[in-house]
């Protein structure tokens, strides 16, 4: 790889690894295991294994390796360790760092299964977790005490669409010697630059922009190389969280166009929020890249005006609305997943955050009429045309 290489060559040529066969595609290396020449080539690998020798997939394995290169590379972290999904990264990057007594500050906004790794899990083996309002640096100062190991937030935090300050955060962090992870799928790896503005530690669910077509499930923990190679490598080799060398593949060849697709979406998201701000049927549209956003010169220094490719719409009809709405829909579907080729919308209060007491959901902002929209790569107008049709129903 070449340093002076843009993001975009870097994701269809960063860690090429060719068979003997010169194979213009990357190679799938099914294969759980790896034969020795000799008893003592076993015996060495297993001492030391080299750059390209592998010992069991749980371990590494060529296709996997090549798909954590081109992502930390894409990334500008040291190195990568890639996971089964999403949620195997970030229980894996917490767990493989912590111990009891240790104290943890977060976001209160985070993805459930998340918020249930913090509060549930972390807590059960004697992790002290505080969590604060992700978008009040105030707040963040106040709970990161010294002593204090790790700090953990999503950049933009899910269904709401609040953005954390990355540098501003990280700063407070460093001052007491706390690990920054962040959660960076809604920032997506196309527009983020976590690492740059002082995260330690950058987590993706790859399931959603990097596989971008709604196959696979998969994650990716990246960092350092002192702390992939000596803390969550040992961690997740041991107790089974790696991502499967099939998996590895399709990633691969979504991380081709992955930013093709993203800035597609983007421009697409951004065109439906300015269609849709100010609406009758509509009480706010969220969307980070639109002007209207509470935080938007925030997005401006970090993500450089940039919104990513969700949107969220709060109907003033509350659930009934919200329902009439999706239902009328003809072009995207209702379904949970995002960063997905097609266009996908979910009422988070009834599905992805149903298990959230009404109380937390008011904190969060997550009403009634919400609906999140994750936007596809259809074209603009014709998303445009849908939504405003099937909001017309929905009044
Ligand atoms: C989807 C998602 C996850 C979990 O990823 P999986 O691949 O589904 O395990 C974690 N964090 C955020 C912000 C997500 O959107």
């Amino acid at each position: 790889m070449s340093e002076k290489w843009n993001a975009r060559t870097r994701a269809v040529h960063g860690g090429v690894r060719r068979s003997q066969y010169g194979e213009v595609s990357e190679a799938i290396f099914l294969t759980q295991g790896f034969v020795y020449d000799s008893a003592e080539a076993a015996a060495q690998r297993f001492e030391k294994a080299g750059e390209d020798e592998f010992i069991y997939a749980r371990y590494g394995n060529p296709t996997v390796r090549m798909f954590e290169e081109r992502m930390a590379m894409l990334e500008g972290a040291e190195d990568a360790f890639a996971t089964a999904s999403g949620m195997a990264a970030v229980s894996g990057a917490l767990t493989a760092m912590l111990k009891a007594g240790d104290r943890v500050v977060s976001a209160r906004a985070l993805f459930g299964s998340c918020l249930y790794v913090l509060e549930e899990v972390l807590t059960r083996y004697g992790v002290e977790v505080e969590f604060v309002d992700g978008t009040d640096l105030a707040a963040w100062e106040r709970a990161i005490t010294p002593g204090t190991k790790a700090v953990f937030f999503e950049s933009i935090s899910n269904p709401t669409l609040e953005v954390v300050d990355i540098a501003g955060v990280s700063k407070l962090a460093h001052a007491v010697g706390a690990t920054v992870l962040v959660d960076n799928v809604f920032a997506t790896p196309v527009f983020s630059n976590a690492i740059a503005e002082g995260a330690d530690v950058v987590i993706y669910s790859t399931t959603k922009h990097v596989d971008g077509q709604g196959r696979t499930l998969g994650g990716v923990i990246m960092g350092t190389e002192a702390f992939i190679r000596k803390t969550v490598e040992p961690y997740m080799k041991h107790t089974g969280g790696s991502m499967s060398p099939f998996t590895a593949w399709v990633m691969l060849k979504g991380l081709e166009t992955l930013e093709l697709r993203v800035r597609a979406q983007a421009a697409s998201a951004l065109q439906l929020a300015q269609a849709l701000q100010g609406h009758d049927a509509l009480a706010r549209v969220i969307y980070p890249g639109h002007t209207s956003h509470a935080q938007h010169d925030l997005i401006t220094r970090q993500m450089g005006g940039n919104g990513g490719t969700v949107l969220s719409l709060d109907l003033k009809g509350g659930q009934e609305a919200a329902f009439k709405f999706l239902n009328a829909l003809t072009i995207p579907v209702i379904s949970n997943n995002l960063g997905d080729a097609k266009s996908i919308l979910t009422h988070p209060a009834t599905t992805t955050h149903q298990r959230l007491p009404q109380e937390q959901k008011d904190i969060l902002g997550i009403t009634p009429g919400l609906v999140r929209m994750s936007v596809g790569i259809e074209h603009g107008d014709d998303l445009v045309d849908d939504i405003l049709q099937a909001l017309k129903k929905a009044q």
